[in-house]
């Protein structure tokens, strides 16, 4: 095997270790205080799937069964099914923490085209879209307040990702993004802060929006990435993360979410699937 990427190679942001076969969050990677992020879980299927892969990482999709266990070893397990497709599972303690898969064909595309179309149209932002965000003031909620230190969201993350969503209509979440030097992989975005900034920001709307009642939460329950080609680092236009929740079933709520350049390109398109708790059950408490 000679894969290697930021979250595998020696360094301050290691979760994989592929010949000890296990994978372990530090604390900068938590979502909820004392768990890990489920989005940084799906970044690393993409370097668990690249190194079990011999063409690069298309498509993945991972499963969440329960809190992930930080700064613990979670062992791996990767199994070949299709040649170009192996499924994985993380455990602990024999019991499942994360499945699922990653392949490097297009299973199915992640979404319709008239979604896609639809996130994409707002890679740049009409002056009065632009002036929406500009205005946005937030005022602090559980998200900011009980996910303060969420590695994707949490205002007070010093190792985060600080990522909050604004809307830009009614319907379309935005935030542009600018990524630190610390997340280059040979000059380009890696893989886990591109698919980990797709976490919870696909939920940021939420509260706002009333698909969230003020005494309901949410848990990341499935997570779908589809990745296209990687960003250069020094983007000097920046990325923008453009979100748009698409409908709640009973528990279950569905969002569509994409990081983009300006010029459109679609650098990672994310699905996920998030399950109402209450705010307790989100916290971990
Ligand atoms: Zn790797
Ligand atoms: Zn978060």
């Amino acid at each position: 095997m000679n894969h290697s990427c930021l979250s595998c190679r020696p360094g301050p942001d290691r979760v994989v270790d592929h010949q000890a076969k296990v994978v372990n969050l530090s604390q900068h990677f938590r979502g909820p205080p004392t768990s890990g992020n489920g989005g940084v879980a799906a970044g690393l299927y993409a370097c668990l799937g690249a190194g079990a892969l011999m063409n690069e990482v298309a498509q993945l999709s991972v499963r969440l069964h329960r809190p992930i266990p930080l700064k613990t070893d979670l062992d791996f397990h990767i199994e070949q099914t299709e040649a170009s497709k192996v499924d994985v599972s993380v455990r602990h303690s024999e019991a499942d923490v994360l499945s699922g898969w990653v392949s490097s064909a297009i299973q199915e595309p992640l979404m319709e085209d008239e979604t896609l179309s639809e996130l994409r149209n707002h890679a740049v932002l009409s002056p009065e879209q632009q002036d929406r965000f500009d205005r946005y003031v937030e005022v602090p909620g559980p998200s900011s307040i009980d996910f303060a230190e969420c590695f994707v969201c949490g205002p007070d993350a010093k190792l985060g990702l600080r990522l909050r969503m604004r809307p830009v209509t009614d319907q379309i979440f935005w935030r542009d993004w600018h990524p630190d030097h610390r997340w280059a992989d040979d000059g380009f975005l890696a893989a886990l802060p591109a698919i980990a900034a797709l976490d919870c920001t696909s939920a940021a709307g939420f509260h706002l929006n009333g698909v969230l009642d003020q005494n309901e939460s949410c848990l990341l329950g499935t997570y779908d990435a589809q990745l296209g080609p990687s960003p250069p680092i020094n983007n000097s236009g920046g990325l923008r993360i453009i979100s748009r929740t698409r409908e709640r079933e009973g528990r279950k709520i569905f969002t569509d979410i994409g990081l983009f350049s300006p010029n459109g390109t679609a650098h990672v398109l994310g699905k996920a699937t998030w399950i109402v708790v209450s705010p307790e059950v989100a916290k971990g408490t």
